[in-house]
């Protein structure tokens, strides 16, 4: 019997274009998956169409494409996939884990963490404006696969969250998990700035009945300060860059040591037989070096 195959993604927003940051994660999701023989997918999670920017979607693919990293199979898009997440709304409400709430902004406390107001039903003389998930009591642990355990108290840190929006539009927590359980998906690869997501995701596919992937999440570029130094390195785009020294500033972000003067095929081609998980760092304080936009 041939063992499960390992099937990676990359999901980005097109909410602008490829930036250093995303680009770390395509190379880091692509090389865990690839590298173990695995598949590796492409999702563009557009389903904010007030964030999306015109026509980055179609940059985002063929920028990829340009960078050397071609999906297995056609590209996923987000908006493809409403009734499936209406499906899976209706299904949590059904089994009682998800219900209807009247709050507005201004009903919300200044954590943004819901005190459970609408859970047994909306106060009168309200109507009903968005759908909640209630969120389990009890410790929620994951072993990443970079960050190592990762314990959380969703019910604390989050509360009972938003799946479908007052807006009709539905929530990324809710999207992602459906669509990695629609694709397969066994690994999570993807920046650290998204690690306080997971636990919310986890709940999630308990509830749903689906498995949990694999987590492992990247570093992001942290200051000095301990803040995250990725402004400038998310605004440019790495579209401006040749493609060979822009894969090799991200294999080196993750902690790996390219040869120097790679063409961009045999870069990949070093990187697929070389790609070392245990070699990335937790965090990342500054860059390898600071080229980037030279
Ligand atoms: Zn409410």
């Amino acid at each position: 019997m041939n063992p499960v195959p390992k099937i990676g993604r990359f999901a980005p927003s097109p909410t602008g274009d490829l930036h250093f940051g995303s680009l770390v994660s395509a190379v880091g999701s692509y090389l865990e998956a690839k590298s173990a023989s695995g598949l590796w997918l492409l999702r563009i999670e557009d389903i904010d169409p007030p964030r999306e920017v015109a026509g980055s979607a179609g940059r985002i693919i063929n920028d990829l494409h340009r960078l050397g990293l071609n999906p297995d199979g056609p590209v996923l898009f987000q908006s493809s996939r409403i009734a499936a997440y209406q499906y899976a709304v209706d299904k949590l409400l059904e089994k009682g884990l998800a219900y209807p709430c009247a709050c507005s902004r201004k009903d919300l406390p200044e954590s943004g963490i819901y005190a459970g107001t609408c859970r047994n039903g909306i106060p009168p003389g309200k109507s009903p404006r968005s759908i909640r998930f209630c969120v389990d009591s009890g410790i929620c642990t994951f072993n990443d696969n970079i960050q190592g355990i990762v314990s959380d108290l969703p019910e604390n840190s989050a509360g009972d969250f938003v799946i479908r929006r007052a807006d009709g539009l539905f929530a990324y927590q809710l999207a992602v998990v459906v669509d990695d359980h629609f694709q397969g998906v066994t690994q999570v690869v993807r920046g650290a700035d998204l690690l306080d997501s997971t636990t919310r995701q986890i709940c999630l596919q308990k509830a749903l009945g689906y498995e949990t992937p694999d987590y492992m999440h990247l570093p992001v570029v942290i200051s000095g300060d301990g803040k995250k130094l990725s402004k400038r390195l998310r605004t440019d785009p790495v579209i401006r860059q040749e493609p060979a020294a822009a894969v090799k500033q991200a294999l080196q972000f993750l902690g790996q040591n390219p040869p120097a003067g790679l063409s961009l095929n045999d870069l990949w081609q070093w990187a697929l037989e070389n790609w070392n998980s245990h070699q990335v760092p937790r965090v990342r304080f500054g860059l390898p070096n600071e080229d980037l936009s030279a």
